[in-house]
């Protein structure tokens, strides 16, 4: 069997479209701009890169954006003041403060203190207790984005036996809650493994669908799939460097040798990568419709 390669970078391409759509008719009928305020303290390059193609993002799709860029020498204090000030400018709509912080700043503290109703990044406790529940605002983006890699290609969940491998606040243990909702493009029978689980190929074997966000790379071997699984691969692992200096990625999943026995896989890089931004970008124009009331 040679699987059908689930491209991230279409799909993401898609709902783009669907956003700009709506970014240009809230404009048009309800003179709103979505607003996106990204906060980045230090100087790590991924993230001056990641915030960089957040903000490119938000140009593309006609959302306005505004970016903090703070020495590494900023106290929480400040970060925190400026926060509040980002809570109260009604111009933004959705908050970002880039992970990781500099180690004298509470990370935790830090998002706690992100109003629920501007936190586009899904992790403050309100809206991750509120996805629990089945009643959320916002998804985390690459959780949600994990999601509609499903829906949109055809991927039936209910019912289906999905495999989760990982169990970070980012990814494992919101997908696994997602994908359990009594709802439509979940309702699944869920399991979650980690690195105390006892026998991990025991279970990835029984999957239907296996999300893998391990951070190890080529990790699930062709040996640990049954035939017909439908694998989504999280996993962004730096493994080299080309003669340019460009990064070389690798997944958690052997791709090549995977792809032979799933039925549908996500590759590394297009996979589940660009549908992290995507999703972002949908929960800032969520947050702008949920301000002014617009259902
Ligand atoms: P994380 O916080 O490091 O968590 C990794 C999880 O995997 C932990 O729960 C850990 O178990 C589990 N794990 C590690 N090795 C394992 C093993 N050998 N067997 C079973 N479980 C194992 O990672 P994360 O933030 O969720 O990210 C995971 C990967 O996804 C990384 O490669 C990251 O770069 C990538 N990622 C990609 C995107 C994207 O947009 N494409 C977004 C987020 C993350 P314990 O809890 O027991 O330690």
């Amino acid at each position: 069997m040679t699987a059908q390669i689930i491209s991230g970078t279409e799909i993401a391409k898609q709902i783009r479209e669907e956003l700009k759509t709506e970014v240009a008719s809230l404009k048009e009928k309800h003179g709103i701009v979505p607003g996106l305020a990204t906060v980045l303290v230090g100087d790590d390059p991924a993230s001056h890169v990641y915030v960089g193609s957040k903000e490119k993002t938000c140009q593309a799709l006609g959302l306005y954006s505004e970016r903090h860029d703070l020495p590494e020498s900023t106290t929480e204090a400040e970060l925190l003041d400026l926060v509040d000030k980002l809570n109260k400018n009604a111009k933004i709509h959705g908050i970002l403060v880039q992970l990781p912080l500099p180690k004298h700043i509470n990370e935790t503290r830090v998002l706690y203190a992100i109003d629920p109703k501007k936190d586009v990044d899904g992790f403050h406790p309100v809206n991750l207790g509120r996805l629990l529940i089945g009643d959320p605002d916002y998804l985390p983006c690459t959780p949600h984005g994990i999601q509609q890699l499903l829906i949109r290609s055809g991927v039936e969940t209910e019912g289906a036996e999905v495999v989760v491998v990982g169990r970070s606040n980012i990814v494992g243990k919101p997908i696994a809650n997602i994908l359990l909702q009594k709802k439509a493009g979940a309702n699944a029978t869920v399991t979650v493994c980690h690195t105390r689980s006892r026998d991990i190929a025991a279970h990835t074997r029984r999957a239907d669908i296996l999300i893998v966000a391990a951070g190890r790379p080529k990790y699930i071997t062709a040996d640990m799939v049954k035939d017909g699984v439908v694998v989504i691969d999280v996993g962004t692992n730096e493994v080299g460097r080309t003669a340019e200096g460009k990064r070389i990625l690798a997944g958690d999943v052997d791709f090549e040798t995977v792809k032979e026995k799933a039925r549908a896989i996500t590759p590394v890089p297009g996979g589940v990568g660009p549908m992290t931004i995507t999703m972002l970008m949908l929960n800032t124009v969520k947050a702008a419709n949920l301000a002014h009331n617009i259902q």
